[in-house]
């Protein structure tokens, strides 16, 4: 069947200036790391992409080893970008990084010149892509100089195939150098995209304070904590949930009486507000306005309908965020 984007997919959705950068994002991004692999329902995961457009989410988040098997869900994308989206593409905005291990020998992993250069133009082949508009170097790399990698991430951009640069999973330390050879380099920093949930509170010691300064945005990944921070686990795994069906990283053992106990008060809270859990969740990020996107997955399209509703109420009283503090902090 062929697709036609919805006619109001512009007018739901918040836009959201990205640091200093020229560039907005939708609150939302849809990330791609789960659930559109060769080993995944190729429908399923068009179906996805259509949800999302449908709902103004502009930004599509990839990276080279996305799949299983690595490589696959760029593919995909690819094949539903020529299907269903070609007289789009000025309307999207497509990421994709290196960094972790993509192919065998000393130049598939890390940071040298060598491995993202290649490695970007292998996903824009994969893709069927000429540019993508933000290249991530995917984790730091405590052996090649940092030199090397920001200027391997400017001359990419140099050369056109890429729009923009990003960094993910720096820490304060690194990320401030990264920042400053790039603005040297004449090809600043937009974006910086960590770990970051009501359950993974790293990018507050330090993190968000430099990227206010230094006018880069934040797009936190995993914001439901892979789906922990959710009222699916409350009563056992079920068969269609992450752990059951992939359980690579979200584990069984990760599903401990204690995170339940602390997920079932949250969901309460949730509630109160007349939130879904993960509505919650993904509100309390985008109260914070250092957070340009929040990058969600999802197994299934209603999934992103659901989750995006919480634009609707992204504000907390002083009590309510005490009191999820006061949850998180036991
Ligand atoms: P989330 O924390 O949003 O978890 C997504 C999962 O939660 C879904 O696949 C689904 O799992 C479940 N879920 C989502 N919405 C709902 C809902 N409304 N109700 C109930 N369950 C829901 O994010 P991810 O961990 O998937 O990460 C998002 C993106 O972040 C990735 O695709 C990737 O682009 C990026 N990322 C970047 C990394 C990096 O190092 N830079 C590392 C990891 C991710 P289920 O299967 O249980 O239905």
């Amino acid at each position: 069947m062929s697709y036609q984007p919805s006619k109001e997919r512009y007018q739901h959705m918040e836009y959201r200036r990205c640091g200093h950068s020229g560039l907005k994002l939708s609150a939302f991004s849809l990330g791609l790391w789960h659930n559109f692999g060769h080993v995944n329902n190729y429908e399923n995961s068009r179906q996805l992409i259509h949800t999302a457009f449908d709902a103004g989410i502009t930004h599509f988040d990839l990276a080279n080893n996305y799949g299983p098997p690595p490589g696959s869900a760029e593919e995909n994308f690819g094949k539903i970008l020529k299907q269903d989206l070609q007289d789009y593409r000025d309307e999207l905005i497509i990421s994709s990084k290196a960094g972790y291990t993509m192919w065998e020998g000393p130049y598939g992993d890390w940071g040298s010149k060598k491995y993202l250069v290649s490695s970007l133009d292998q996903s824009l082949r994969r893709m069927q892509l000429e540019y993508v508009d933000i290249f991530y170097h995917h984790r730091p790399d405590p052996e090649t100089p940092l030199e090397e990698t920001m200027s391997a991430l400017d001359l990419i951009v140099r050369q056109g195939k890429a729009l923009y640069v990003g960094v993910s999973n720096y820490r304060p330390a690194e990320a401030a150098k990264a920042f400053a050879i790039l603005k040297q380099l004449g090809t600043p920093c937009i974006i910086h995209q960590p770990k970051y949930s009501m359950f993974e509170r790293w990018v507050e010691d330090g993190l968000l304070d430099l990227l206010e300064k230094e006018g880069v945005g934040c797009i936190p990944f995993s914001p439901l904590a892979q789906g922990l921070l959710t009222d699916k686990y409350l009563h056992g795994i079920p068969a269609d949930s992450r752990v059951a069906t992939s359980g690579i990283f979200l584990k069984e053992s990760h599903i401990t009486p204690e995170r339940i106990e602390k997920i079932s008060k949250l969901n309460a809270i949730a509630q109160q507000r007349g939130q879904k859990l993960a509505q919650m969740a993904l509100a309390w990020l985008l109260q914070n306005k250092r957070v340009t996107s929040v990058l969600i997955g999802a197994s299934k399209p209603e999934q992103i309908t659901d989750s995006i509703q919480a634009l609707s109420n992204t504000s907390f009283s002083e009590a309510e965020l005490a009191a999820i503090e006061t949850i998180l902090q036991t």
